[in-house]
């Protein structure tokens, strides 16, 4: 029976772990931390569920829902409360619902972004105007930034793209790769020019999505790790230790820690890239030079928790976003209660703010300071919270640059030099918890 070794015990790691068990194998973790589970973690704190990490996964993606199917646990599923779903953005320090009908930075209705005061005349214009675009067939690769200023100009880089992207890669729409990033949108542009037409033609063909566009687990995302580590308990072996080497060795390849060596047939690196470079060097300089060239964004969270009768009409809708233009220390901002179900007692609300990669380094009492004053700037509220908590994630955003699907190209050839070496993680084909068990389940069909 060949053996395995999983380094990394986020939700990649342990996807690797799920799968290899499912197929009869007892497979190693290695993994750094005490805790499994990554970046995903979830609090109590007064009554309050409060993730530190993320907060749900994209419905449209399945392999997330898969992989809870077969823990058993798709009752403890809950999707987010779509009927209150508005998002606003701030303009000139004030916040502006983002007008219906956008996807993402895509207008698939005019009237309401007509209407909106979030954008000037000329961008309205553009939007009306691109309808009529034609088709992009080769178009060369592009920064999400130059893409969408291409189609609507530079105000809905900064007032729809960029702070709709900080929310899931935390990076900068002028280095991030449209190709990598916004793939579904570049195919659209291929054929249709347009991206308000490609999308309405899209939607004309299939039937009509029911259910929420997120869905979480009742019990916080942590929920979901801790489901898989109870149930793959006796189906691995665990090391608490950091990987720092892969080489090959006579038995297929060892696996160095800091204190031990394992050996296996098969090896799957589902760590940052950055920790793969490090890890992979020995075997392969020109792999590892190439994973080292994926950046990395840090992130914070900062919940803050207040009475519920503090906030009384103020914290409307599922949040708001925070462009960079605006020069703020919130990137985001949700409103717990309103976004999912069994959150939140009654008489408590919770508000889950996002500060980027500035952040990173800043005092815990300088951030929950700054936090605090732009919340009673943009909402009115006034009053103390009754709890806070920040969580940081180092280099925990994988950022898709220039040049990064030729980058994962390249590495996935290096690869295929190394029978039983397999990489996974938020590195390579989406950052989304989906994205990466999708990943690490493919990895180990692949080596079956
Ligand atoms: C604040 C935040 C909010 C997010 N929100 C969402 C969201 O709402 N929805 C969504 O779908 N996605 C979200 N994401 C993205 C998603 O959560 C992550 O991309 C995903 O969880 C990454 O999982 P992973 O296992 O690949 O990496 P990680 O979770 O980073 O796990 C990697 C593990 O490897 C370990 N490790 C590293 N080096 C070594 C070594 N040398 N030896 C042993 N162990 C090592 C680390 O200790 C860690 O436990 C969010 C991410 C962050 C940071």
């Amino acid at each position: 029976m060949p053996s395995h070794v999983v380094i990394g015990g986020g939700i990649s790691g342990l996807a690797a772990c799920w799968y290899l068990a499912k197929a009869g194998h007892k497979p190693v973790l290695v993994e750094r931390e005490k805790r499994l589970g990554g970046v995903i973690r979830t609090d109590h704190l007064e009554g309050c569920l409060v993730e530190g990490g993320p907060d749900s996964f994209l419905a449209s993606k399945p392999a997330a829902m898969e992989l809870i199917r077969e823990l058993g646990l798709e009752n403890e599923v809950i999707g987010s409360n779509d009927h209150q779903r508005v998002t606003s953005i701030v303009r000139n320090g004030k916040l502006v619902p983002m007008p219906d009908g956008l996807m993402m930075m895509v207008p698939t209705k005019l009237g309401p972004v007509l209407r909106s005061p979030l954008f000037s005349w000329g961008t309205k214009f553009r939007m009306a105007l691109d309808y009529f675009k034609g088709p992009i067939p080769d178009a060369p690769e592009r920064s999400v930034a130059q893409m969408v200023r291409s189609h609507y100009g530079q105000e809905a880089v900064d007032y729809l793209a960029e702070p709709l992207l900080a929310g899931v890669y935390g990076g900068d729409p002028e280095l991030l790769s449209a190709d990598a990033v916004l793939a579904q949108f570049v195919e659209i542009e291929k054929k249709y020019g347009s991206l308000t037409k490609g999308i309405l033609a899209g939607r004309a063909k299939q039937p009509p999505s029911s259910g929420s566009l997120f869905r979480t687990m009742k019990g916080g995302m942590e929920q979901l790790t801790l489901a898989m580590t109870g149930q793959l308990a006796g189906k691995i072996d665990r090391f608490r230790e950091e990987a720092v080497a892969v080489r090959k060795s006579n038995f297929g390849y060892e696996v160095e820690m800091r204190g031990q060596k394992l050996y296996a047939d098969h090896v799957y690196v589902c760590c940052p890239a950055y920790a793969a470079a490090q890890i992979l060097e020995p075997l392969d300089g020109p792999m590892a030079g190439l994973l080292r060239e994926i950046p990395y964004n840090s992130s914070v969270t900062l919940a803050l928790g207040f009475e519920q009768a503090d906030v009384e009409g103020r914290f409307t809708g599922f949040g708001f976003l925070v462009p960079k233009v605006e020069r703020r220390r919130i990137a985001a901002c949700t409103f717990v209660k309103t976004k999912f179900d069994h959150r939140v007692p009654p008489a408590k609300a919770l508000a889950r703010c996002f500060l980027g990669h500035a952040a990173a380094d800043v005092p815990e009492a300088s951030l929950i300071r700054e936090v605090l004053a732009e919340l009673k700037d943009l909402t009115g509220v006034t009053a103390m919270p009754i709890f806070t908590k920040v969580n940081r994630w180092p280099q925990a955003m994988a950022q898709y640059t220039l040049g990064h699907k030729d980058r994962i190209g390249r590495i996935r050839e290096l690869e295929k030099k190394y029978p039983g070496l397999h990489l996974a993680g938020n590195a390579f084909d989406g950052i989304g918890i989906p994205d990466c068990i999708r990943g690490s389940k493919t990895a180990v069909e692949t080596s079956q």
